[in-house]
């Protein structure tokens, strides 16, 4: 069986008949929707036109929901529905970020994630969805697609239908007919401040896209539903965390691996301490940001191994064992393991730093995430990260306790540092000024560039986390361990800012 929708929109009267029905079925809370109408119009006047479109899950036959959901709280039924568990989900918003049609949302009572689920208790008793029911001119057709004499697929087979967004993939099954391609593409209509019965102000990211997208739009919305930007600060933030665990610990095994000032404390001792911390960090966001934090554990206990969340997670309790093993020697003196932890302890330093390339990619709906330069990206981030971390831990000490810690250690840190601030710099502005056919993507990058984030990316990320580092690394200055530590905060900054600016641009464009 393969259930699916098929909704004209020549038949829509735009009455939300569909979506108060849906409402008072499945008890949605208010400011959030399983299935809402949107109205877009065309045209000056007199000569305008209204049309109608109405939202909802797609019940995709690749559902990217359910490949990156780590605890199955999404998943596919044998019937095609895709329905959810509310007693798994741990509130990531990850489903959110993946689903390439703005169909998930939040329930603030549960702070699990809920969606359409096709009326899956009323399809048991083989009573239709409330939406189909309570349509009263039989704009949404519900059924079998896999039945070719079903009234669904007799409709598909005699009209020229449309899906939302075909390249993402995902094989949609619901069909509009009569649907204008401009009410299909939110990046084809401009949002207003204030709608047919409401007012309200746009948040900045949106105006900005806004009045850069409004050249381009061949619609303007004038009734829609609120949308949230899922991941904030704390998604940022263990970005930069986890990039300065991962590096300090790769940057060592490197130093350490490669016979660089072999016994050095800095490497042997001072980098596992600071990656375990950072480390503690990373995982401590990671949980803060559940909606659901009491239920972190599911990740580890109940997986589903096609997510990245899961396999990140894994990669990062190997990662925090190898490092309390490494610092364990140290205290206990066993040396001898320690050329066995270097290898492995560098492998998976490099693993923690990539892995997140990989499940942004499994964010389906936010293309700007998913360049292919983004895990060597991630690489050398942790390498700036690392080895920042590393001369700030190593001039502080030095000014703190007046012994002298430069050498050879050093200048291998500082050369190390210098090729990783060219390699960020040239990979951050081949992500910004890549010339770029798709509008999402595009956009995404003017606004990092020309709009909205262009004094941070230019001002923080470039020039203060970049250029003003180089040139202190260039110069010798940084010899000067107060300079060090300035120029390794800088750069440390530049960092965070950019990952920041990063999340934020990649979930600017609307999605519905
Ligand atoms: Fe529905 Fe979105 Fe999941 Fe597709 S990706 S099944 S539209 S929630």
């Amino acid at each position: 069986m393969k259930y699916g929708f098929l909704i004209d929109h020549g038949k829509c009267i735009g009455c939300h008949a569909c979506t108060v029905a849906c409402k008072s079925e499945h008890d949605v809370p208010i400011g959030t929707n399983r299935t809402w109408v949107k109205y877009i119009e065309k045209g000056a006047y007199p000569d305008t036109r209204r049309y109608f479109n109405v939202l909802r899950c797609n019940h995709c036959e690749d559902a990217p929901c359910v490949t990156i959901c780590p605890v199955t709280a999404l998943y596919k039924r044998d019937d095609g529905i895709v329905d959810f568990d509310g007693r798994r989900c741990i509130g990531c918003k990850a489903c959110m970020q993946a689903c390439p049609y703005d169909a998930l949302y939040i329930n603030p009572y549960t702070n699990t994630a809920e969606k359409c689920n096709f009326c899956a208790h009323r399809i048991e008793t083989q009573i239709e969805p409330a939406c189909v029911i309570v349509c009263p001119v039989q704009a949404i057709v519900s059924g079998d697609m896999s039945d070719p004499g079903s009234k669904i697929s007799r409709l598909i087979a005699s009209n020229q239908t449309q899906v939302r967004k075909p390249e993402a993939g995902t094989r949609p099954k619901l069909h509009y007919i009569e649907a204008d391609q401009s009410a299909l593409r939110p990046t084809e209509q401009t949002h207003a401040a204030g709608y047919l019965w409401a007012e309200r102000s746009l948040d900045p990211m949106l105006a900005d896209d806004q009045a850069f997208a409004a050249a381009a739009a061949r619609a303007r919305t004038t009734y829609d539903v609120a949308h949230e930007r899922p991941w904030g600060w704390k998604v940022s933030a263990y970005l930069w965390t986890k990039s300065i665990s991962a590096g300090a610990f790769f940057v060592a095994a490197l130093a350490l691996g490669l016979g660089f000032a072999p016994g050095q404390w800095l490497f042997n001792s001072a980098s596992p301490q600071v990656s375990l911390v950072f480390l503690a960090v990373t995982l401590a966001l990671l949980v803060l940001d559940l909606k659901r934090p009491e239920r972190f554990l599911r990740i580890l206990l109940t997986p589903q191994w096609k997510s990245w969340l899961v396999i990140g997670g894994y990669i990062l309790l190997i990662y925090g064992a190898l490092l309390s093993a490494w610092i364990g020697a140290m205290i206990l003196g066993l040396s001898g393991v320690l050329p066995y932890l270097i290898w492995s302890g560098a492998l998976f330093a490099a693993l923690t730093a990539i892995y997140s390339a990989f499940l942004f990619r499994q964010a389906r709906g936010r293309v700007f995430w998913h360049s292919a330069f983004t895990p060597l990206h991630l690489l050398v981030q942790a390498l700036v990260a690392g080895a920042s971390a590393l001369v700030l831990t190593g001039a502080a000490s030095s000014l703190l306790t007046g012994v002298r810690w430069q050498g050879e250690g050093f200048d291998f840190l500082t050369y190390q540092l210098a090729g990783a601030l060219i390699a960020h710099f040239v990979l951050m502005t081949a992500e910004v000024f890549m010339p770029e056919e798709n509008v999402e993507k595009s956009r995404a990058a003017r606004l990092i560039s020309k709009g909205l984030f262009a004094r941070w990316f230019w001002g923080g990320a470039v020039v203060a986390g970049v250029l003003v580092p180089l040139a202190a690394l260039g110069t010798g200055l940084v010899r000067n361990d107060a300079i060090a530590i300035a120029a390794s905060l800088l750069a440390l900054g530049g960092l965070l800012i950019w990952e920041h600016i990063w999340v934020q641009a990649g979930q600017a464009v609307p999605l519905s």
